[in-house]
């Protein structure tokens, strides 16, 4: 395979945009060589500039998780912009989702749309903070809530890959009401709780983390940082922005079997457009502008047309739920084909997975936490990436993030993937 005409679109974008590309991990800093232009995709597929096919293994980081150009989601998209694209006013269909998505969560009545997760995950602790009426978070290690201020504190994804977890530019002040606690590890989150009793407004988790690779949480840490929210008053702040209408119609929580209180969406209710949301009991939500004085607002906010967009997907979900079944089945099946593979070459590698999320990290240790996660070598993932790139197979191009598989991918892609990975030297 050969990217020319990615290559000449990179340089040229460079000349305008910082670094080429509107988000840092899609640049290929961690894994070098130049990002891959895109063209058009199709199901499982992506085209690229230089006419080459990849199996796509990243769905646009999560949300297509039915495959690219899906025709509903299409369709609606298309209808509803002959329509007008934005208006400032109400609309009935932002009224539509929001009762089909609080319909297929438990735990939640009422929830507010925005343009992103950053946003979603923004808006969802100035919530928690305004309800408990206390300044201070604590957030885990390698888990990513989006690029705002408070979450750029040992924070994954393309903040770890690119060597700045915690990022210049974010106050002492704001720094100071961040504390960190280890993933998996309840342990450091009860000694946070007690050295600032009273001052923690709100517990934020990515439920089963994707963002230092794909880290599942013990079912003890998981239902111990419940009762601890419980006994103290803390809400219990789901990020499910990667887990929310992937892992499940109920995302992590119907998954783990453990209710949060505030939950963060984006990705998958988006259906490729850009929207997050946050949703919790009438109770919290009763905190929140116009209702209450907790502020936040958006301009472009319940866009029509990202509300049919998303609108088409969560119907599509709630409709064929064993589409979640089957995605899991599909997931399970490459992991097995990359063990068999790779237990016969010469790295020591962890496969974790949960639901249709997958990732392998190339290390003995397992992979728990943030700490476990950084061990992976690195110069194993750039062969293990560019050799399975070589061979039409588009994994995310660092090691800290998740692989999300889509309903698209057929077993005979998986196989031709798990190939790939055989004809690989190390
Ligand atoms: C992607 C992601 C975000 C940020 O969402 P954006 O739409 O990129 O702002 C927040 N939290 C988690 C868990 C994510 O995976």
């Amino acid at each position: 395979m050969f990217y020319k005409r990615s290559s000449a679109l990179f340089a040229e974008a460079q000349k305008y945009i910082p670094g080429g590309v509107n988000s840092p991990v899609r640049a290929f800093k961690a894994v070098g060589g130049d990002p891959i232009f895109v063209k058009r995709a199709k199901g499982a597929y992506l085209y690229d500039e230089d006419d080459n096919r990849l199996i796509d293994y990243i769905a646009s980081w999560g949300p297509l998780i039915l495959g690219h150009a899906y025709a509903p989601v299409i369709d609606a998209v298309i209808d509803k912009a002959k329509d007008g694209t934005s208006f400032g006013m109400p609309t009935e269909i932002e009224t539509e989702i929001a009762k089909l998505a609080v319909s297929m969560v438990p735990n939640i009545d009422k929830i507010r749309f925005v343009n992103s997760g950053t946003e979603a995950c923004m808006s969802a602790v100035r919530l928690a903070r305004g309800f408990t009426g206390k300044d201070k978070i604590i957030k885990f290690a390698g888990c990513y809530h989006g690029h705002s201020d408070s979450f750029l504190i040992q924070a994954g994804s393309g903040a770890v890959t690119f060597g700045s977890p915690n990022s210049p530019g974010v106050t002492q002040g704001t720094a100071k009401d961040t504390l960190l606690a280890k993933y998996n590890d309840l342990e450091s989150v009860r000694q946070l709780v007690a050295a600032n009793e009273g001052e923690i407004a709100t517990i934020i988790i990515e439920p089963v983390a994707g963002n230092m690779g794909c880290i599942v949480p013990t079912d003890e840490f998981i239902k111990g940082l419940r009762e601890i929210c419980t006994q103290e008053n803390i809400v219990l702040l789901f990020d499910e922005v990667m887990t929310g209408f992937r892992l499940g119609k109920g995302g992590a929580q119907e998954a783990l079997g453990i209710d949060a209180d505030i939950v963060c969406f984006g990705k998958v209710i988006g259906g490729g457009l850009p929207v997050g949301a946050f949703a919790a009991s009438s109770e919290i939500m009763a905190h929140l502008a116009p209702e209450g004085p907790v502020y936040q607002a958006g301009t472009l906010s319940g866009n029509p047309l990202a509300m049919a967009a998303g609108l088409a997907m969560l119907t599509e979900l709630n409709e064929r739920p064993e589409v979640f079944e089957n995605l899991a089945k599909k997931t399970e099946y490459l992991h097995k084909g990359f063990d068999s593979v790779l237990k016969n070459k010469s790295v020591p590698y962890q496969i974790n997975r949960f639901g249709s999320m997958i990732s392998v990290h190339f290390t003995d240790t397992p992979v728990i936490d943030f700490e476990t996660s950084v061990k992976g070598n690195n110069d194993t993932f750039i062969k293990y990436f560019h050799g399975m790139l070589d061979k039409g197979i588009y994994l995310p191009p660092s090691a800290f993030e998740s692989y999300f598989l889509n309903d698209a991918l057929s077993y005979d892609d998986l196989d031709e993937t798990i190939a790939a990975l055989d004809a690989l030297e190390f």
